[in-house]
């Protein structure tokens, strides 16, 4: 079925109720619709960071390639040790990082070793250099020692073979060394997602133009760049369209047909919505929800031609926090992320009590951070009000109140997600 059907199968669903969505709900209906974007592209390593692997990776080498040593001191044969007294053996040799001992070590022998030093061979144990005494080209060792400790084994990271990432993992810093560890110089990547937005409200006004009485300038098409940007879309600022059925019905034609994903702000609530909501039937399917959260209660998703459609409300906290909760993960499937981890949900204590009605998902704006001892707690940044964009920027979490909770007095433990790696 193509998307479209399913989207009008979704609202003859008698279990739907659009007024009252929940959190979880449309976006379970959201990813029924997301495959990820198909065309590959090959990067030099380093220009796939916070890129998103196409394919396997293979490991061509033993990583370590060679047994090698953990600590500066001596490499033994263990079988030459006294077990509960001293041994001195004659010293052969050296063996550096990067520059192995070239000789052939006999029984009784030790070879002087440097950390990532390679074994010499027949060699199964390193004692420090601090529990080691040399002289007169011998050393001297305790007993009590342990048969292989202090050696780093071949393969013991990554065997050859192995397959060492799949598709769909993104490239983080980790990534790009344990790529290079294999020796690898160029890597197959998804390409970029594109993603067009634009804004939409009579009253706003671009900066650097003056605001007249009852405008406000428009902020939206700021956090929505700054949240694509930290994602790795390709973003696509298509500016402020005015509250006028031809400009939109131009914008959103020409969105869909430059970017994989459209994404607006304002006028998707009550009293806006209709006039868009006859244009996006005419140009795609949409459909429009009023989820049961706070902030964000409307918000929109559907096709346009091609191209996924998020309408997000207007109100600059109600963007931000629908993008995050909704947008966020659709992007991360899109970009080719097999399975974008759910945000992780942190408990901590809330030291402001909080007061909330049951039957919505609340997104407070916390600032989290430790006490003398150590514990975690976190306090609502003060006015919640989904225009104080302020709250976004003073906080460092949000402060996420599940459905079916009520009012929380001070004290009680609550959940929080934490913004940093989320923006
Ligand atoms: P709307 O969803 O269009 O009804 O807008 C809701 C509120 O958000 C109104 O107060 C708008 O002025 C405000 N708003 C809408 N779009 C933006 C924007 N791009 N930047 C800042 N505020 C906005
Ligand atoms: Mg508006």
């Amino acid at each position: 079925m193509d998307a479209a059907k399913r989207i009008s199968a979704i609202v003859a669903d008698s279990d739907y109720d659009p007024n009252s969505m929940p959190v979880d709900r449309a976006r379970a209906y959201i990813r029924a619709f997301l495959a990820p974007v198909s065309a590959v592209e090959r990067l030099h390593l380093r220009a796939a960071l916070g890129r998103v692997l196409a394919a396997e990776i293979r490991s061509l080498l033993n990583v370590p390639a060679h047994d090698n040593s953990a600590m500066d001191g001596y490499a033994v044969r263990f079988a030459d040790l006294k077990p509960d007294a001293e041994s001195t053996l004659r010293i052969a040799g050296v063996s550096l990082a990067g520059k192995p001992f070239q000789g052939r070590a006999g029984a009784g022998e030790a070879v002087r070793i440097m950390t990532g030093g390679v074994m010499p061979g027949g060699y199964d144990t390193v004692i420090m250099q601090e529990r080691a005494r040399a002289a007169d080209g011998k050393v001297t060792l305790p007993g009590g020692q342990q048969k292989g400790q202090n050696v780093r084994y071949a393969g013991a990271d990554i065997q050859a073979g192995q397959v060492v990432f799949k598709p769909g993992e993104i490239v983080r810093p980790a990534e790009l060394g344990m790529i290079a560890s294999l020796g690898i110089g160029e890597v197959s990547v998804y390409r970029r997602l594109r993603v067009a937005f634009f804004s939409t409200g009579d009253e706003l006004v671009p900066i650097g133009g003056t605001l007249e009485s009852g405008e406000i300038y428009d902020s939206n098409r700021y956090t929505i760049y700054g949240m694509l940007m930290r994602l790795g879309v390709e973003a696509i600022d298509m500016g402020l369209i005015r509250d006028d059925p031809a400009a939109i019905e131009s914008a959103f034609a020409q969105a869909a047909q430059a970017a994989d994903v459209v994404i607006t702000s304002g006028g998707v609530s009550v009293g806006e919505a209709d006039f868009v909501k006859q244009l996006l039937a005419k140009l795609g399917d949409v459909l429009f929800w009023k989820i049961a959260m706070k902030p964000g209660r409307p918000l929109a998703y559907g096709k346009i031609g091609q191209a996924h459609f998020f309408g997000l409300p207007g109100n600059p906290v109600s963007a931000m926090v629908t993008f995050y909760q909704f947008v966020r993960e659709a992007l991360l499937v899109l970009m080719g992320v097999a399975d974008p981890h759910p945000l992780p949900l942190l408990k901590a204590v809330c030291t402001s009590a909080i007061k909330k009605a049951p039957g919505r998902t609340e997104f407070q704006r916390g600032v989290l951070s430790a006490d003398v001892d150590g514990h975690w707690t976190v306090r609502v940044t003060g006015d919640q009000s989904s225009g104080i964009l302020s709250s976004m920027s003073q906080a460092n979490c949000f402060i996420v109140l599940p459905d079916a909770q009520g009012n929380t007095p001070a004290g009680a433990t609550v959940d929080v997600q934490v913004l940093e790696g989320l923006v």
